[in-house]
């Protein structure tokens, strides 16, 4: 999956995935990627997540839902990734995900779940060019 949350110059936000779905998946599924809340989320006033890995767990918990309410809450993206994924770990502890979050004012962050590190990438006039970065997975 390829998940993307864009703020532009007016700060409005946007959210977007796009994925090959699952390994063997049967005809007809459509997975979590294009479900508001589970693939992607968008809050104007909050921020934006996106999510990849084992959809079918994934999406029974709103990762990017639950990402966003957790920065409206006064979360950090990064936090607010952690918990997100956290939850999932209770019920599933060897599922294999991603979060990537970004709050209103650009600070963003991910967390990963399940496998050593998860590189994602950023750009922003701060950087002048896409930066790659990488979390370790918890
Ligand atoms: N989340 C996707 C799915 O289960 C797979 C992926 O993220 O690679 O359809």
């Amino acid at each position: 999956t390829i998940g993307m949350i864009a703020i532009d110059e007016h700060g409005n936000m946007a959210g977007g995935t796009s994925t090959n779905g699952a390994i063997h998946k049967i005809p007809g599924r459509v997975g979590d990627s294009p479900i508001p809340g589970s693939g992607a989320y968008v809050d104007q006033f909050v921020g934006g997540a996106a999510a990849t890995g084992d959809g079918d767990i994934m999406m029974r918990f709103m990762p990017a839902l639950i990402a966003v309410e957790g920065m409206r809450t006064g979360l950090t993206p990064i936090a607010a990734a952690e918990v997100a994924l956290g939850r999932i770990a209770v019920y599933y502890p060897k599922y294999m995900g991603a979060v990537i979050v970004t709050n209103i004012d650009g600070e963003f962050g991910a967390a990963c779940h399940g496998f050593d590190t998860f590189p994602y990438s950023v750009a922003n006039t701060a950087l002048g060019t896409v930066t790659v970065f990488s979390v370790k997975c918890f």
